[in-house]
């Protein structure tokens, strides 16, 4: 099994000159197995790009495609209306997600499609969309894909998954801040309110389950969105820094951490410098961190 990073930024597309060497896209990364087996999570803007490889391997002929969304922020779905093999007739397509970041899935995915903002409105694109909601701890499989949805701390809510295949298991765990801020509920500006003992129970429910969902993966991908200095000043927009990440998995025993959904206004050069200097404390703690970008192929399972 091998992931490839179509889309690795949170909040917003930044692609230019500033981020050639790390991508500009946001959040979209596909799964396959060795027998070519395919699984989407997320549909950021590098969506469209996957999408053509996709139109072009397929050689236009209709097929099944299975997309796993995290949430359903921006960052995340804004790469589903320029998905080409949406274009195909005949094609379908899964959308898979959890309610708790929407009141229903289709209106929701569907309304970023409404005629004020979009040429063509999801009930006439040509292919068939389908929405599967999805429950943390509750497993399903598709193909080969076996998949775990995890609970994460997040404005109202977002999902990592794991996934099983091919003998080995990758986890894709964005967006979400550390567990000692109650975000998955509310708004964020309702974020910093100070935490009863019933929130500090749920949130160390909701760690432990993470780190316990994440025993015995080989590779995490990440939310890893700001360096400390930046989580200070924003610990209520559902981030997290590289620190929490390496603690997740230190305490899962995980082989390899992926920093992912990077800052906007990180640069190739702040990048480089970051993916040095995180890849060199791993080595230090005997954990494998590699800095996601954009067009980079991983194979699970195996030192980088
Ligand atoms: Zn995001
Ligand atoms: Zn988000």
């Amino acid at each position: 099994m091998d992931i490839t990073f179509w889309g690795v930024r949170g909040s917003y597309p930044v692609p230019g000159a500033a981020t050639v060497r790390y991508g500009g896209q946001t959040s979209c990364v596909e799964v396959r197995t060795a027998s070519g087996e395919s699984l989407i999570v997320d549909a950021g803007t590098g969506l469209r790009a996957l999408g053509q490889r996709l139109a072009r391997e397929h050689g236009g002929k209709p097929r099944e495609h299975h997309i796993l969304l995290s949430h359903v922020h921006w960052d995340h779905i804004q790469g589903l209306p320029f998905f080409e093999p949406a274009y195909v007739p005949g094609t379908q397509i899964s959308v898979y997600a959890s309610l708790a970041a929407a009141d229903e899935l289709k209106p929701v995915i569907g309304g970023i499609t409404r005629h004020e903002f979009f040429p063509m409105p999801l009930e006439s694109v040509p292919a068939h969309f389908e929405f599967q909601e999805v429950e943390p701890g509750a497993s399903f499989c598709i193909g080969a894909f076996e998949i775990m949805p995890i609970a994460l701390n997040h404005p109202f809510g977002a999902v990592g998954y794991r996934i099983t295949a091919d003998g080995t298991t990758v986890a894709y765990v964005s967006d979400t801040a550390p567990f000692d801020l109650v975000l998955h509920k509310r708004h964020f500006l309702s974020g910093l309110e100070p935490l009863t003992d019933d929130d500090r129970a749920a949130l160390g429910a909701m760690k432990a389950s993470l780190v316990d969902a994440l025993r015995g993966v080989d590779t995490v991908v990440y939310d890893t969105h700001f360096l400390p200095h930046e989580y200070e000043k924003f610990p209520h927009y559902g981030h997290s820094t590289p620190e929490h990440g390496i603690e997740i998995c230190k305490e899962s025993g995980a082989r390899c951490l992926v920093l992912y959904h990077h800052a906007p206004s990180h640069d190739d050069d702040m990048m480089d410098d970051l993916a040095a200097r995180y890849a060199k404390t791993g080595e230090d703690q005997g954990l494998e961190i590699v800095t996601a970008r954009e067009g980079m192929v991983l194979a699970i399972g195996a030192p980088a």
